[in-house]
């Protein structure tokens, strides 16, 4: 599954500059049992199977674990935001587990001192995709990993507000126009309107995200101000 995804555009472009190193290691191998299996029925009952101490164990002290921050890919985690993400992108190395079927063990979490973090509260079959999401937008976090014209600053939520619209050619598609302003070249206009747009969609979508923004320092000139005071007065 890690492969394609690992492999293509920015993370692929990562790997090969040396910036991302990511090893994957498959519980499986490490297996003592004749028929590779890595899991077992859960003690005092219950739904599903639980994987298994032997095999994890194993993995994980192959890769030093012991020694590493290690992250459980958990429903039952801290809900990944972008600080912990900053966090985890300083990191020089990480041990993620993905679990599968039920979970994992307990003892295998509380051996390496695994911190659980999750994706979101929802449920899916395994920690494959959720890990590829940590090891995604942790990526992008570390220096050298975007090029200079895909800075983070403008992005949604980093940059402390929801971004804008954004419009590509054609000029006119099927009767839509772009907004006029765009084309006039005037990059104070055109950064105004942005911040405008950005403005009203945060206020409307996320007004946690726009109070947390206005509780930041901000050096906002005379007509960032006006903006700020007409969109924050409507109703
Ligand atoms: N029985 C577990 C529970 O209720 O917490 C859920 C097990 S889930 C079917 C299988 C695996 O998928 C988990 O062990 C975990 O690694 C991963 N997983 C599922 N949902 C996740 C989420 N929202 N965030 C992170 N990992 C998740």
């Amino acid at each position: 599954m890690f492969e394609p995804v690992l492999g293509g555009s920015i993370l692929g472009r990562a790997s090969r500059q040396g910036i991302l190193d990511v090893e994957l290691v498959d519980i499986r191998d490490y297996t003592q049992d004749k028929h590779r299996k890595t899991d077992d029925t859960p003690f005092g009952g219950g739904a599903g199977m639980l994987m298994m101490p032997q095999p994890a164990f194993d993995a994980l002290r192959s890769v030093g674990a012991e020694r590493k921050r290690c992250i459980y890919m958990s429903p039952r985690g801290r809900i990944m935001d972008k600080e912990l993400l900053t966090e985890l992108a300083a990191e020089e190395e990480l041990v993620i587990l993905c679990g599968h079927y039920e979970g994992v063990d307990q003892r295998i979490l509380d051996a390496f001192g695994f911190e659980e973090v999750s994706i979101g509260d929802y449920v899916l079959t395994g920690g494959e995709l959720p890990a590829m999401v940590m090891i995604d937008a942790m990526a992008r976090l570390i220096p050298g990993v975007l090029g200079s014209s895909e800075s983070l600053s403008e992005e949604s939520v980093y940059s402390g507000l929801l971004e804008y619209d954004q419009y590509t050619k054609p000029r006119e598609f099927e009767g839509m126009e772009v907004p006029e302003l765009l084309f006039g070249g005037n990059h104070k206009l055109i950064k105004l309107w942005q911040f405008e747009n950005s403005l009203r969609l945060t206020k409307e979508r996320r007004p946690d995200l726009l109070e947390a923004f206005l509780a930041q320092p901000h050096e906002f000139t005379k007509e960032e101000k006006r903006i700020l005071h007409d969109v924050l007065s409507e109703t």
